[in-house]
């Protein structure tokens, strides 16, 4: 299974609290109820396991506004 990484571009994020329920492990809220992956506090740093990418495709496909990126290197990118 290809590594790679999550985050969620908090500025594309509109609080639906769709990835939470789709992947409730990997994501988490603040108080305005805008979303960051939970394994590294959304610094797209943390390498997903395999069977973390199997939730986190969930949401990556469930987000209505692509505010979930994946990438095939850590953050920050370029
Ligand atoms: S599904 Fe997308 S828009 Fe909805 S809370 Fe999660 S990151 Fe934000």
């Amino acid at each position: 299974m290809t590594l790679y990484y999550g985050k969620v571009d908090q500025s594309a994020c509109i609080a639906c609290g769709r990835c939470q329920l789709l992947a409730p492990r990997l994501f988490s809220y603040d108080a305005e109820g805008i979303a960051s992956l939970i394994p590294d506090h959304n610094a797209g740093t943390h390498e997903l396991t395999a069977s973390e990418q199997i939730a986190f495709k969930l949401a990556y496909r469930g987000c209505p506004t692509g505010a979930i990126k994946r990438a095939n290197t850590p953050w920050p990118h370029d």
